[in-house]
């Protein structure tokens, strides 16, 4: 990577920046649920000169000159998105995944209009109605939850929530639900009250591709994902979508648009400016590495390593939120360590440990979501880096160490040795931190 070296020259502080942040993603175990590793075709196209250009509007229809090959590379970027996820209509354009929620919202809602999405505590996205958030701000959100027992959404409870809610549009999609959403479902529901479905798969679009997950794709009316969690791209999103609109005499009838038209138009010029052409070449690359036939392997890999991984800590007397997975996330629950509301203290522990997690609610949470009782754990980065599932033993007997040491530093350190050692059987990007 020469354009390393040149930074390493012309701005050594940030250059060492990045070689020690190189360090830290080699030697940690990453297990943040919604980071990933991208390929290095990824990092080149995003370090790209298409970082110069402006684009302004789609494809052939542009505000500036010279746009015919930035054109080429987000048509194709859109043609690999269609084939890949099998959908009508793809935008590309979304800065990110916060970005294409808002378009979808300014797209099919008026202010204080109301929708039904997941709750924040048990799993749901601050995008999804959370009161701190435009989301729950500007619109009127009512939440579902799952079933305090079982720790997994209640279609039933979701059917009857929206027969009573008559919301104007549904969300389904999650960020700490470990478990796999009937989106078929969702959309019967959706139907039956006239509402919207909008599916926002950000973390489990990798799964999806992989076709280890359901896909929203035939039912909901938009979907919408971030690039860079288990897909394992740039960093960015896209809006999926049907062309018509299902509900447009209903909500829409003043306008011509279609559904296709009112995502598009939501996104630029109503909420964006220039695209990030570097990281829409970055996406067609992504999206040319999921429709190999490796990227099947590597989605069930996920599943399976996290599966492994929910067992091993089980069989060590961990608690699981809904007690197990069947996606790439797993949510701990350390109330019955006595570590209610000490998801931080732990945090602080295992990433002395070497193990990158984070913090997180516990469906029905009795402390604070800054000092929540629950810790989330993702497959998709260390998949990434080649471990299997005897590695996950490796991972857990660290993690449930750190926990049941209630955050002992002393402990921290000594799993913190045997994690350098599994790290460095896994390279991840070998040579990339040779500048000086
Ligand atoms: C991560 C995530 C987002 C937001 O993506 P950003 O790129 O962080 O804005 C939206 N929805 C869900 C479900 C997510 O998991």
């Amino acid at each position: 990577m020469n354009l390393m070296n040149e930074i390493s020259i012309s701005d050594p502080k940030v250059a060492d920046a990045i070689n020690r942040e190189i360090k830290r993603q080699e030697e940690g175990i990453e297990l943040i649920p919604s980071e990933n590793y991208t390929s290095r075709a990824v990092l080149q196209a995003v370090g790209s000169v298409f970082t110069n250009k402006y684009s302004e509007g789609y494809p052939a229809k542009r505000y500036y000159g010279g746009n015919e090959i930035v054109d080429e590379i987000e048509s194709l970027a859109i043609e690999r998105a269609k084939e890949l996820f099998g959908c009508e209509h793809v935008n590309v354009q979304p800065y990110s995944g916060s970005p294409a929620n808002q378009a979808v919202y300014f797209a099919l809602l008026n202010l204080k209009d109301k929708f039904l999405g997941f709750n924040l505590t048990s799993g749901g996205h601050l995008t999804h109605g959370s009161h701190v958030n435009f989301s729950g701000k500007n619109y009127t959100c009512v939440s579902y939850d799952v079933d305090p027992k079982t720790e997994m959404l209640d279609m039933d409870a979701v059917r009857k929530l929206a027969i009573k809610e008559q919301p104007k549009m549904i969300l389904s999609g999650l960020t700490a639900y470990p478990r796999k959403i009937d989106f078929k479902a969702f959309q019967e529901i959706a139907e039956e009250v006239n509402a919207y479905h909008m599916s926002d798969i950000a973390h489990i679009a990798g799964l999806v591709a992989g076709g280890v997950h359901q896909s929203p794709i035939p039912y909901a009316d938009v979907v919408t994902t971030t690039t860079h969690k288990s897909l394992r791209g740039p960093r960015g999103a896209m809006i999926m979508c049907k062309t018509e609109d299902r509900l447009h005499d209903l909500y829409h009838s003043n306008s011509k648009k279609n559904l296709a038209q009112l995502i598009d138009s939501a996104v630029f010029p109503g909420l964006q400016g220039g695209p990030h052409d570097h990281v829409n070449a970055a996406k067609a690359v992504c999206f040319g590495e999921a429709l190999k036939p490796d990227f099947k392997v590597y989605a069930q890999q996920i599943v399976n390593n996290a599966k492994a991984l929910a067992e091993e800590l089980m069989a060590l007397g961990i608690k699981l939120v809904s007690n197990g997975t069947d996606n790439h996330l797993i949510l701990i629950d350390m109330r019955p360590e006595g570590l209610t509301g000490e998801g931080k203290l732990i945090q602080n522990a295992l990433d002395h440990a070497g193990l990158t997690v984070n913090k997180n609610t516990v469906p029905y949470e009795p402390s604070t979501p800054f000092n929540p009782s629950g810790i989330r754990l993702g497959t998709p980065a260390i998949t990434s880096r080649g471990m299997k599932e005897s590695e996950m033993k490796v991972i857990a007997s660290g993690l449930a160490r750190v926990i049941k040491s209630k955050g002992d530093l002393t402990v921290s350190a000594k799993v913190k040795e045997e994690i350098l050692e599994l790290t460095k059987e896994f390279p991840v990007y070998p040579g990339l931190a040779i500048f000086k």
